[in-house]
């Protein structure tokens, strides 16, 4: 019989099932030191070319597969590495990049102009990748969308991995989370779900042909809330790509939360693993009411990938255990890819040890997971002494102090309804009209200025001890007199002070507040190059003292046009942080919240009139099913209300929304009650109003008439465009001009071209 040597493969791979044991379902890529964020933005600087980048790259990628192969992982993710975003990756992957960059020869500037625009060229939209703080690009699939496949990244990927003999598992991002996850045009996404079905069933035999024994498929909107005909796709999308005869094993994961109805279906097809979250309110015994499972492999989530705690090893045993009854074979994995957490903890060098005793980062959690494979396979005597470790750390961060500040937690018990309520929003008008004798469109910016290399410089020189404290606050103080400087220059009417002191939104605050710790290295990215450290909060917040009323007190010494003070709220702070897991969100945003009230009150005593408190994250925490999404709505508006309601009617709240598609929380925006919202609106083109429309919102809105996440300067004819599409929506005196984010991440040049340009359009339409 003629012997086929790919048939022989595909035969032991599927039929032989090789599983494994201990996992995680994807890495982190931005580097340990964040090398390749500066690789990145070298190439985009013209200071590298494409060969240093991808050299750079490889080895990121080479040092930390040999990491994970050492930590004793038995199936590795490859394929999860990407140059910004694994949803434009696979939209490279599927041939479904938008026509408009087409035209550009070169892959890689195709592939950069697709995520962040060109002179010439609009960027895909970005929004939060479910309720996480990362960003991905919005796939657009239209009828000029012809997919095709190109596998060339992953097959390098596995090719690389094998040489390095890594069990080498390729990820990629399932069919149907990838369509429902992109803006469709001429018909809904999910319709195009056959075309994609032949690619994928191609691509798996690729992949069988380069030697992967496994691949993993990325499918966390099972998560969310589908209908029985979505739920009828995947499972028809399974059935189909198992009977693939020349493939690996398939594992589809699932993350973020509980598969729910869609499991069983799943579990029903030919695939041969399924992954799933116990870290975010998936119980045991849904795996044991999937009979299908008792023939497949479950890779259990048990260790969060998306927070910093260390895991009660006691009792992801316990649950590993349950599993065992009833899914076929079961190998521990983290909760989701690693990409969401800090590299490793040992890089912190002045974390409080004790609060270290009770992290695990990125490295710390592969560990946990090779030693509850350990306990799983060998028995729980084979890792005694780490069960012991862990139950000690876990006692004392129950017992420590820092976890229980009675007074605030007395101040919050005594709250009245009042603290969430101010006069109705017409009578705080009048006042606030009278008092601050605006234009009518009046211009203003989000909050930031450029990050100037002045301003990092001075921020590093003060850590270092190079600069004393009055040495930076002096610093500072002339950056912000510049920016009043520029806003006076440039006509605004509502100036900031630029927020040059603020490393990070969150940061800057956490810093200050008792409870959250910063760490030095725990960057995480957010989009693209752009990372975050997040606070860690893991006790009772408390303020010490004032925050921001110097800096933005001195701000307003230098004009008579009103400073607007900028706070970040409550729920984006939570959200931007790695929160205590040992008391509900709710709790916790209360305790923020009454900080950030202090904060207000002394600002308002310090002559400031108009006071912004960002909430950014607002949408970002929406849980992703709608059963749980009234309570959060509720408390989340809230925790803002008590933020801001502390302050005199004459006193103009303002907030600050982004990054995302604000249907579901239109309600809750009118809910804030603010007076004034600016919110992200230029990359969506203005749709947000008929929203708010449609929800009888009639409080101040300030669209954001141009994106601040390209370098492009708008046109005044652009701008004015906006303006008038806007003004289609909302009456004058509602309508505010400001820009759709801050400008730190932007140029000194491209902003004062870019405000000139909006404060003339502002004038124009007026
Ligand atoms: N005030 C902040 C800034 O301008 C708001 C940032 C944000 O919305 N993410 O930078
Ligand atoms: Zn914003």
């Amino acid at each position: 019989m003629a012997f086929r040597p790919q048939q022989w493969r595909n035969i032991v791979t599927v039929s032989q099932q090789n599983p494994f044991t201990a996992t995680v379902l994807g890495l982190p890529r931005v580097g340990p030191r964040r090398e390749l964020k500066r690789a990145i933005e070298a190439y985009w600087a013209g200071n590298i070319d494409a060969e240093k980048l991808h050299a750079v790259a490889r080895e990121l990628r080479r040092a930390q597969l040999t990491e994970l192969l050492a930590a004793g992982l038995d199936s590795i993710p490859v394929g999860t590495f990407s140059y910004y975003d694994q949803m434009l990756d696979t939209a490279v992957l599927l041939g479904a990049l938008p026509p408009r960059v087409a035209g550009i020869a070169d892959p890689l500037d195709r592939y950069f102009a697709a995520a962040r625009g060109t002179d010439t060229v609009e960027p895909l939209e970005m929004t939060k990748w479910f309720d996480t703080n990362y960003h991905y690009l919005v796939p657009e699939i239209g009828p000029d969308t012809a997919f095709s496949l190109h596998p060339e990244k992953l097959l390098e990927e596995l090719r690389e991995a094998l040489e390095l003999g890594v069990p080498a598992r390729p990820v990629v991002i399932g069919p149907i989370t990838f369509l429902k996850l992109a803006k469709a045009t001429g018909g809904p996404a999910l319709a195009r779900l056959l075309e994609l079905l032949p690619l994928y069933r191609e691509l798996l035999r690729r992949l069988a042909v380069a030697g992967a024994e496994w691949m993993q498929i990325d499918e966390p909107v099972l998560v969310t809330d589908l209908t029985a005909e979505e739920i009828d796709l995947v499972q028809i999308t399974y059935a189909e790509l198992a009977e693939a005869t020349e493939r690996p094993a398939i594992l589809v994961a699932t993350y973020f939360g509980d598969p729910g109805a869609a499991l069983a279906p799943l579990a029903g097809t030919g695939i041969e693993a399924v992954a799933v979250d116990f870290t975010s309110g998936t119980d045991v015994s849904a795996v044991a009411a999937v009979p299908a499972l008792a023939g497949k492999l479950v890779v259990a989530g048990v260790v969060d990938g998306r927070n910093v705690w260390r895991t009660d090893l006691d009792r992801a045993l316990a649950t590993l255990g349950t599993l065992l009854g009833s899914a076929g074979r079961v190998a521990v994995s983290s909760s989701c890819s690693l990409l969401h957490v800090p590299y490793t903890l040992a890089a912190e060098t002045r974390l409080d040890e004790r609060l270290r005793w009770w992290l695990a980062f990125g490295a710390e959690k592969v560990a946990e997971v090779q030693l509850l494979a350990t306990g799983l396979h060998e028995g729980p005597e084979a890792i005694g002494a780490d069960l012991a470790a862990v139950q000690a750390a876990l006692a004392a961060r129950r017992s420590d102090p820092r976890l229980n500040n009675p007074q605030v937690r007395a101040r919050l018990a005594a709250l009245g309804p009042d603290a969430v309520h101010r006069a109705p929003a017409e009578q705080r008008r009048e006042l606030q009209r009278d008092r601050l004798r605006l234009p009518a469109l009046p211009t203003t910016t989000i909050g930031s200025y450029p990050q100037t290399s002045a301003i990092r410089l001075a921020r590093a020189a003060l850590r270092k001890g190079e600069i004393d404290q009055a040495e930076y606050v002096r610093r500072m103080r002339a950056e912000i007199a510049d920016v009043v400087a520029l806003q006076e220059d440039l006509g605004l009417d509502v100036l900031v002070h630029g927020e040059p002191e603020r490393n990070d939104m969150v940061q800057y605050f956490a810093e200050q507040l008792d409870g959250f710790a910063a760490t030095e290295h725990g960057w995480v990215q957010s989009y693209g190059t752009r990372c975050v450290r997040p606070p860690i909060l893991f006790g009772d917040v408390a303020r010490r003292e004032p925050m921001t009323v110097e800096w933005i007190g001195y701000a307003q010494s230098l004009t008579d046009k009103p400073v607007k003070g900028m706070l970040t709220g409550p729920v984006t702070i939570l959200a931007w942080s790695f929160v205590r897991d040992d008391q509900p969100l709710e709790e916790s945003a209360r305790q923020v919240a009454l900080a950030i009230r202090d904060e207000t009150v002394d600002l308002q005593s310090a002559g400031i009139r108009i006071i912004q408190v960002d909430e950014p994250a607002l949408r970002e925490l929406l849980p992703l099913r709608a059963a749980d999404q009234p309570a959060y709505l509720e408390w989340s508006v809230r925790s803002f209300r008590l933020a801001t309601s502390g302050v005199s009617d004459a006193t103009q709240i303002h907030t600050h929304l982004c990054y995302s598609e604000f249907g579901e929380v239109i309600d809750a925006i009118a809910g804030l009650d603010a007076d004034v919202t600016s919110i992200e609106a230029a990359r969506s083109h203005m749709e947000v109003l008929d929203d708010l429309n449609a929800a009888g919102f009639d409080l101040g809105v300030g669209p954001g008439v141009y994106d601040i996440h390209s370098p492009r300067v708008p046109s005044v004819d652009e701008i004015t465009t906006s303006l008038r599409a806007a003004l289609k929506a909302v009456p004058a005196e509602r309508l505010w001009v400001n820009p759709d984010c801050g400008l730190k991440t932007r140029g000194r040049a491209e902003v004062e071209a870019s405000l000139r340009n909006m404060v003339a359009a502002a004038a124009a339409v007026r």
